[in-house]
């Protein structure tokens, strides 16, 4: 069976897939000549990452399609259900990637407290004296609030890091079961904390340092972060979004931003990926990169393995 992986796939992934028989074909098909290239050469598996989007007409146009399999966690960029009313195997790999995030979000979080991003950019053209005193108010982690919405994989993830910086965290989540975070301790000791999110984030957000959001795409598309939560937010709080462009009302957060009311951000997701608007990539509040939550190694190689095992459960001899 022939496997386009169009977003890449680690090495471990692919040798397996072709231990296992499979043909794994990684030549990066362009978006508009996907169903084309699958159908012309008999492609049976598309695997993609977040770039390539597998949406109701390739799934029409490509009959013989068997899987489609997505490196990571969210599937905004597939026709799930339509896949599967069709027949269709669909596959994705939640947990290989939380870590990965998880430790971004932490250096976005040193990061913005120092004001590392506007001052990397500074550096080469601005005066030294006037930028030392511009980022003299920088601020510790240690002892201040993390307020983490969305405390599913990442977000737990993200809880062990910041517990281990000393933070104080609230967990904000639509469910409030009580999770139990495991911190380690070097590399051979953990210590572990019982922690009950709050459901409703208004009663939290006047309390929060620090938030990063870790929701999926909502169902109904709305922002989970808006004027009126920032609002409700303590000046100049400092904020990460590595789960999905959408999730936070970017109008709003440019106007909040502008009016001193979040002191910066930094953004991994946009709205319009892959062309996110220029004003908050020129912004000099906002620290931008784009969407490389999960591109660490690691994360790389327990994605491809844990695609090609999937797959070669379900569809090897
Ligand atoms: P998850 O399903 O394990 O956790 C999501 C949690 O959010 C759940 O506990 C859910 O109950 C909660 N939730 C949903 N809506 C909420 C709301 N309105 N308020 C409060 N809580 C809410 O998902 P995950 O694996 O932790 O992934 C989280 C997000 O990160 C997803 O959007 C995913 O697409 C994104 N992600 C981004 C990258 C990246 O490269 N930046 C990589 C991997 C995942």
């Amino acid at each position: 069976m022939k496997i386009l992986a169009n977003d890449g796939i680690s090495s471990k992934g692919k040798e397996l897939l072709i231990a296992a028989g499979f043909t794994v074909i990684t030549d990066k098909v362009e978006q508009d000549q996907l169903a084309k290239t699958v159908n012309e050469q008999g492609i049976e598996m598309i695997l993609v990452r977040s770039a390539t989007t597998v949406r109701k007409e390739v799934i029409d146009a490509c009959p013989h399609l068997k899987l489609i399999g997505r490196g990571g966690v969210g599937m905004d960029n597939i026709d799930v259900a339509y896949a599967r009313e069709k027949g269709i195997t669909v596959i994705n790999t939640p947990a290989s990637s939380s870590q990965s995030v998880a430790e971004l979000v932490m250096g976005q979080l040193f990061s913005l407290a120092r004001f590392l991003n506007d001052s990397y950019k500074n550096m080469a053209t601005g005066d030294f004296s006037t930028l030392k005193k511009k980022y003299a108010k920088g601020m510790e982690l240690r002892g201040k609030t993390i307020g983490i919405i969305g405390f599913g994989r990442i977000g737990q993830s993200l809880a062990s890091y910041a517990l281990g910086a000393g933070m104080k965290v609230i967990a904000v989540d639509t469910s409030s079961n009580s999770v139990t975070i495991s911190v380690p301790v070097g590399i051979d000791q953990k210590v572990e904390k019982i922690i009950i999110p709050v459901t409703d984030l208004n009663e939290v957000l006047n309390e929060l340092d620090f938030i990063s959001i870790h929701v999926p795409k909502q169902a109904n598309g709305s922002a989970v972060l808006r004027a009126e939560e920032f609002s409700k937010m303590k000046k100049g709080v400092l904020i990460v979004n590595a789960s999905r462009g959408g999730v936070i009302d970017e109008n709003d957060l440019l106007v909040a931003l502008d009016e001193g009311k979040i002191g910066g951000i930094a953004l991994d997701v946009y709205e319009n990926e892959p062309n996110p608007r220029k004003d908050l990539l020129n912004h000099p509040k906002i620290a931008c990169t784009p969407h490389i939550g999960a591109a660490t190694l690691e994360a790389q190689d327990r994605i491809g393995e844990e695609l090609a095992q999937l797959i070669i459960g379900q569809f090897g001899k």
